[in-house]
């Protein structure tokens, strides 16, 4: 009820009343403006925010992901795709970083395999940043920073953690429930801004989906051979330290992880489960001609028991609640928090695995080899990332590159 009775009040006391109510509704405006302009400038300056990468010479394109499909182009969705081609016939594959923004091993991979890549026969395609919406944006209710930097020989290069969706401000509202497209599975609602939801993509679907729909579109364009989407696990997650293959990449995958698991580290293979829609390693093998592989790294920052969620815990991997679920064999990976799940190591294992996985399909496919070099899981882990990364103020401006 209001406070103000001018009609039966008549007189100065009410005109006072009246201006004070007057007063601190104007007040509260203010400050309530106030408010939204402060608290949305993080928001914005994230939004702005680019990566900076240093591309090897072997660069020989740069397109955006809108020339393989019109209709994300202007929107934020519209990703760098870089083309490494050595010009030898050979096979081609696509490394495709990023499709969950908050699994940042992911796209520091890619620019590590970008800014120290050569190739001598086939061709390697990289996304580091396949939904950059998402990468702009942090998890609701976890209040973890939106950066993390990597220390480097001449200083320190800052990524963008993220969240694992679209943002909202790109894709609104969500539906009560996600129909997956085309085989019409009911999924979880924020799944129809989940990337590795809404493969194979369609083209008159939502964001996401059409963004699904160009990177599809690449791989049948391009005729792109093996598809590496590259990705990390919560370790409370069964599928974690793990190839997850399409049935017709399978045994490429199986001796890749036997190799890997003989020699580097621990890696399992699983196929593809057929009744699980929307993710890369089913739509990219059943809607392309490419074999489809999606890797793993234990990832504590996104598990749901963690401790405060810091740069820190992104860099080491290292939290006490976290060993107390290995001591209590809750972990589907091993855990010791004396050597946590650094990001070398889960940065190691995916540039090895990445390379073991395409090896194979040399050895199972003569035509489609691909010679291409990048550091190893040996060479991280005992020089660190940042030792791979270059100075974008050092090099040629015709290699230095935002994303
Ligand atoms: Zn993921």
């Amino acid at each position: 009820m209001s406070r103000v009775r001018g009609e039966r009040q008549a007189g100065p006391a009410a005109e006072r009343a009246a201006r004070g109510l007057l007063a601190r509704r104007l007040g509260l405006l203010a400050a309530a403006i106030a408010l939204m302009v402060a608290g949305s400038r993080d928001i914005r300056a994230l939004r702005a925010d680019r990566e900076t990468v240093v591309v090897s010479e072997a660069l020989t394109r740069r397109v955006p992901l809108s020339t393989y499909f019109d209709g994300i182009r202007g929107t934020l969705m519209d990703t760098p795709v870089f083309l490494f081609d050595s010009g030898v016939p050979g096979g081609s594959v696509l490394i495709l970083a990023g499709t969950h923004a908050y699994e940042p091993a992911s796209p520091v991979m890619a620019y590590v395999v970008m800014e120290n890549i050569a190739v001598t026969k086939g061709r390697v395609f990289v996304i580091p940043r396949a939904n950059p919406s998402a990468s702009r944006l942090g998890m609701l209710g976890n209040a973890y920073p939106p950066f993390f930097r990597v220390k480097t020989p001449w200083g320190e290069k800052r990524y963008r953690i993220g969240d694992r969706e679209t943002h909202p401000l790109e894709q609104w509202p969500d539906p009560f429930t996600f129909v997956h497209y085309p085989s019409r599975q009911n999924l979880a609602y924020q799944d129809s801004r989940n990337m590795n939801r809404t493969f194979p993509g369609r083209p008159d679907g939502n964001l996401t989906e059409r963004a699904s729909y160009a990177v599809s579109e690449l791989i049948r364009r391009e005729r792109i051979d093996m598809t590496i989407d590259v990705h990390e696990a919560s370790m409370g997650y069964p599928v974690v330290s793990t190839y997850v293959c399409h049935e017709r990449a399978e045994d490429m995958c199986m001796m890749a992880a036997m190799v890997l698991s003989a020699e580097q580290f621990p890696m399992k293979t699983e196929t593809s489960p057929k009744s699980l829609r929307g993710l890369t390693h089913r739509e990219v093998g059943d809607y392309t001609q490419s074999f489809a592989v999606l890797m793993e790294t234990p990832e504590p920052f996104i598990d749901k028991f963690v401790g405060p969620m810091t740069e820190e815990l992104m860099l080491t991997g290292r939290d006490e609640f976290m060993q107390t679920a290995a001591d209590r064999g809750l972990l589907y990976a091993d855990y010791d928090i004396k050597t946590g799940a650094t990001l070398d190591y889960r940065v190691g294992r995916h540039l090895a695995g990445a390379a073991e996985v395409i090896r194979q399909m040399g050895e199972f496919h003569p035509e489609k080899r691909i010679e291409a070099s990048w550091p190893g899981y040996a060479d991280i882990m005992k020089h660190g990332v940042g030792f791979y990364l270059h100075d974008p103020a050092k090099a040629d401006a015709r290699r230095v590159f935002v994303n």
